[in-house]
């Protein structure tokens, strides 16, 4: 199959003079697991809908190859979308559920049972072929949609919150399936979420959203390790932001001691030496030292204040004079309040922030 990458070209989007979506620019690779991440009201159901053609952006074009696809409707797209709600034909079993795209296509009837029987099997749901809707879990009715969509074998899948109402743990087993399906397939999935453990285990790239402007795109290492701004830094997980000013190329101050850090943004010169939105670490990257370990820079005393088990670790707040910090540390590595230590945080996970 020709290779289709999907162009973004500087879609603006408004609802009552509000604008929802404020010129997103971006490309997505034939084959890639996207997932537009970020909090309520953002605007990614609003990108993921003008993707399918569900609705119409203001200004700006999008691109399925060379072809402009901004003026055709949903079913003239080479895209199909699953949708949070299943949205299953109640009156038709598993097996006519998914059938009912290549039947209205007129596909000869071998080959739809060909192909239906072979996407049953990828969402193993051979069993279930003969059962109604209504008879389906939530995560028996959400296979059947992915096997609905994907049996007409679109370019791109969108997929909008599809395992928001199941339970942790089946969410947990879907997002890995999911994935294998993607790959499988080797379809362009978009998913949108607005859970960050989610978008890390599913994509191959993360677009992080941010009031209606796409504020990070990267891989989920890139965003976790090196959040580009406060926002993104807190929004991917639990962090420690330091408020920190310039010394050299390779160091900051911060109000307890100088830090070396990987790398001081070129922007920095511009805005006068500061470093705008703080210098963040997150609490698995500041480590205990044990007697005998030895760091050159970025070691300082600290006093434990307090001591939380989170079943897998331990979160440390250490006291390092003029702020406490957050310190994961192993179950087996116990510290107690009032215990006297030297911490160190390691120069590549100290990531300076532009906002
Ligand atoms: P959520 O996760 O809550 O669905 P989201 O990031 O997907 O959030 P959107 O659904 O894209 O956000 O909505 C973005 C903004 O646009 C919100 O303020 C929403 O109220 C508004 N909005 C979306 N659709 C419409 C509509 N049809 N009419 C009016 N306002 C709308």
């Amino acid at each position: 199959m020709e290779s289709v990458d999907l162009h973004i070209n500087g879609i603006k989007k408004s609802f009552a003079g509000k604008e929802v979506l404020k010129g997103i620019e971006v490309t997505i690779k034939d084959g890639e697991f996207v997932t537009l991440l970020g909090p309520s009201g953002c605007g990614k159901t609003t990108l993921l809908r003008i993707i399918g053609g569900f609705a119409k952006a203001d200004e700006g074009r999008v691109f399925l190859g060379n072809e402009d696809i901004s003026k055709k409707s949903p079913d003239k797209r080479d895209i199909n979308t699953v949708f949070q709600n299943y949205a299953l034909f109640p009156h038709l079993n598993v097996y006519k559920n998914v059938a009912f795209g290549l039947k209205s296509k007129k596909v000869p009837k071998d080959e739809i049972d060909r192909r239906v029987q072979a996407m049953l099997e990828l969402v193993n749901i051979t069993d279930l072929a003969s059962e109604m809707p209504s008879t389906l879990s939530g995560g028996q009715k959400q296979r059947v949609a992915l096997a609905r969509a994907l049996v007409n074998e679109p370019d791109i899948l969108l997929l909008d919150e599809p395992l928001s109402a199941l339970d942790a743990n089946l969410r947990k087993k879907l997002q890995v399936e999911l994935r294998e399906i993607q790959k499988k397939t080797d379809t362009t999935f978009i998913m949108v979420t607005h859970d960050q453990d989610e978008a890390i285990a599913v994509s191959d790239r993360i677009l992080v959203m941010y009031k209606g402007k796409l504020v990070q795109d990267g891989t989920p290492e890139d965003v976790y390790e090196h959040p580009v701004n406060r926002f993104v830094a807190t929004f991917m997980g639990e962090c420690n932001i330091l408020e920190c000013e310039k010394v050299s190329d390779t160091c900051v101050k911060a109000a307890f001691g100088n830090l070396v850090v990987e790398k001081i943004p070129a922007w920095m010169a511009d805005a006068g030496g500061k470093c705008c939105g703080g210098v963040a670490i997150r609490m698995e990257d500041i480590h205990v030292c044990t007697p005998g370990e030895h760091f050159e820079n970025n070691v300082f005393h600290a006093k434990i204040l307090e001591r939380i088990f989170r079943g897998d670790y331990w979160e440390l707040h250490a006291d390092f004079g003029p702020l406490t910090l957050r310190v994961m540390t192993d179950p087996d590595q116990i510290y107690n309040p009032g215990d006297e230590v030297e911490l160190y945080m390691e120069p590549q996970y100290l990531q300076v922030l532009s906002d």
